[in-house]
């Protein structure tokens, strides 16, 4: 029997990686307009890490995590986000003590969380994602929004709407909690098991299940809003005025809360309203996160960020039917025929390479219409023949495939000729 791919992980094939290319192209060239850097982590950290900045309380440590033990009985965890690696790096490198800051930075990479595996959602995925740690001007989190936007925008993504919400500073939230308790305990049995687990340990977080979603007393839950005090209400009004200076709409939801533990004030998602995306139509979560990087032994120092899924960013965009710009990279394929020319046309697709080309040849001794053919096959812009004749008189013929068009070139000639071609076009 074979040895099949593990479940909720995927191949990303040629034909498809391109698409990756592309979306980690525009990502990264965004980043540079705003000027954030991007940093590496481990793909495994400290179990530890994750329990104290995600929360014990979350789904992700409660039930999604890959964690293990190594050789030497240190429990390690496969990353399932990509924030609390970046802080664990802020702390432990001391970027607190940059004069500039918020220290701006980008990651990309593989996350794995043990989900059930379903349209959008994988147990392998790649997450894009910013961190502007240590600073606490509103005028971050309208960046960090702008940034991730302009991502969805430069793509061609047209039907995508901005939800944000402000979960307040630490005595808003324990009065919203006091509040929340109130509200849901005299019919907590009418809710599912982790959400009587959540009443106590954070009852934010019922606002947020999947299952008791269409419960009555979700729609009548009280609202952060009403509960933030000063300082959280007028932050938040200095997000969405900073937002409305840049012309980026968004739409005010209370109840949106963020799966993980560690955020606080400004909190937002974007969500894709593409027809038939499908039932998840999140495709970006972020938030501000004041209290993470002393919570992991550094000292005050405020962060906002958001992460988004390369996996539904491609979803979200052929949802939409946008074509993806088609780089097909070979510029030229050359044919051969004969055992000399075969032989020539090694130090002819190596000349071309090494002067910038794509270049192909046969590798198959085929004949020559079924090299004509490959050529054809694989979009060669040119198609270069080499017959033996050809060889005897140092010469080349060379086709433009598009324009259907043939000139016979001097082999010495062949990397200028092609070079004018193209620069022609
Ligand atoms: P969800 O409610 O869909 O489970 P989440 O709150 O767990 O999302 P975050 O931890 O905020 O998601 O991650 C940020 C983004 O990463 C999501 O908005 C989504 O685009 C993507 N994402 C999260 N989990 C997966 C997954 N299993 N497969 C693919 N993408 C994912
Ligand atoms: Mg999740």
């Amino acid at each position: 029997m074979s040895v099949k791919i593990p479940r909720g992980t995927q191949d990303i094939l040629p034909g498809q990686s391109e698409k990756w290319q592309y979306i980690e192209k525009i990502a990264k060239d965004i980043c540079r307009r705003y000027h954030y850097k991007e940093i590496r982590t481990p793909i495994f950290e400290h179990t530890e890490l994750f329990k104290r900045s995600v929360g014990d309380t979350t789904d992700i440590v409660q039930k999604e995590m890959y964690t293990f033990e190594d050789r030497g009985e240190r429990s390690l965890t496969l990353r399932p986000e990509g924030t609390a690696a970046v802080v664990r790096s802020f702390v432990e490198n001391k970027m607190f003590g940059i004069p500039d800051q918020p220290v701006k930075l980008f990651y990309t990479g593989p996350m794995f969380r043990y989900e059930r595996p379903q349209s959008g959602r994988y147990r392998q995925f790649v997450q894009f994602g910013v961190e502007a740690i240590g600073s606490e001007d509103p005028a971050i989190d309208a960046e960090v929004i702008a940034l991730v936007m302009d991502i969805y925008k430069t793509a061609g993504l047209k039907k995508i709407k901005l939800v944000i919400n402000s979960l307040g500073d630490a005595e808003s939230r324990s009065a919203h909690r006091e509040a929340l308790i109130n509200h849901f305990e005299p019919r907590i049995e009418e809710f599912c098991s982790d959400c009587q687990m959540r009443l106590k340990q954070n009852p934010l977080r019922i606002l947020d299940c999947k299952k008791d979603r269409e419960h009555e007393l979700m729609a009548s839950a009280p609202s952060i809003l009403e509960y933030l005090n000063e300082v959280s209400k007028s932050y938040f009004a200095k997000v969405t005025a900073y937002l409305d200076l840049i012309g980026i709409g968004y739409t005010i939801d209370p109840k949106l809360v963020r799966g993980l533990d560690y955020y606080n004030h400004t909190a937002f998602e974007i969500m894709s309203e593409a027809e038939g995306f499908g039932a998840i139509t999140t495709l970006c979560g972020g938030g501000r996160y004041n209290g993470l990087v002393q919570d992991l032994g550094g000292p005050e120092s405020p962060g906002i960020g958001f992460a988004f899924s390369i996996e539904r960013f491609i979803a979200a965009m052929e949802a939409e039917k946008i074509e993806w710009p088609v780089d097909n990279g070979l510029d030229c394929f050359v044919v051969a025929l004969g055992d000399n020319a075969k032989d020539r046309s090694v130090s002819i697709v190596h000349e071309l390479r090494t002067a910038g080309f794509s270049a192909e040849r046969d590798y198959q001794d085929r004949k020559m219409k079924a090299q004509l053919k490959a050529s054809d096959r694989q979009n060669a812009r040119f198609t270069a023949i080499l017959g033996e004749d050809e060889l005897a008189e140092n010469k080349i013929t060379v086709k433009d495939m598009a324009q259907s068009t043939q000139d016979e070139v001097q082999l010495n000639d062949l990397v200028q000729y092609l070079k004018t071609k193209m620069e022609a076009k």
